[in-house]
């Protein structure tokens, strides 16, 4: 059980993610302008926040920064228009952990939601900033990843399944475990996805660091 900050404007948006992290057991508090969203992060009463970018008073962006440089490292995931790249990059380049593009399906956001509080239980205290294994190092703030050093263009659905494979380096993942961790709803079993995507981040950090495990998964190691 997490207590969960969403600060959304939009009454039906704010309704609608808040029973839902309900109905998972979370304690949830709702704030509908950027003033008051910031005052709830700030009271340290919260595990994470869930924060639409346009809002009155206060926009997503100004309560991000308002955030991080007072010293909150609560993780954020912020709601954000599916067409702008621009508010996304933004976004992550102002410390925000994750995004989820508009509209979004619960599960969607759920997946996003369990990942970040998992992270957080994980997390040695000072939590961590990166993770690194062997010559891949994945920069979990701004969301970049390098391999021998080289910067690496990787897109969301990659850089999650990247992460996933970091934080479990040398244990075999199952693809129904990278299916509910990166996708979060339930694809059809049949689905190639997952080796779809294992794929696309071979190309991008070598072949050689993810081994196909027959008939059990991958195991990402160094
Ligand atoms: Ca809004």
């Amino acid at each position: 059980m997490a207590s969960i900050l969403i600060v959304e404007d939009e009454q039906r948006i704010a309704s609608f993610v808040s029973k839902g992290l309900r109905a998972e057991g979370h304690v949830t508090t709702v704030a509908d302008n950027g003033v008051d969203g910031l005052d709830h992060a700030m009271s340290g009463a919260h595990d994470l926040v869930i924060l639409d970018i346009g809002l009155p008073g206060l926009d997503g962006f100004a309560v991000l920064d308002q955030m991080r440089s007072q010293g909150s490292r609560v993780p954020v995931i912020v709601l954000t228009a599916r067409d702008s790249v621009t508010d996304t990059v933004s976004a992550l380049e102002g410390g925000a952990d994750d995004y989820m593009p508009k509209p979004f399906r619960f599960a969607e956001l759920l997946a996003r939601v369990k990942l970040r509080l998992r992270q957080v239980d994980e997390a040695e205290p000072g939590s961590k900033d990166a993770l690194e294994v062997g010559d891949v190092r994945l920069d979990l703030r701004s969301r970049r990843a390098t391999v021998h050093g080289r910067a690496i263009d990787l897109s969301a659905r990659e850089f999650t399944l990247l992460e996933i494979f970091m934080l479990n380096p040398g244990q075999v993942l199952s693809r129904e475990q990278m299916l509910d961790h990166v996708w979060g709803y339930d694809f059809d079993p049949g689905s190639n996805v997952v080796d779809v995507y294992v794929g696309y981040l071979r190309r991008k950090v070598g072949s050689e660091t993810i081994t196909t495990v027959r008939g059990m998964g991958y195991r990402f190691s160094s």
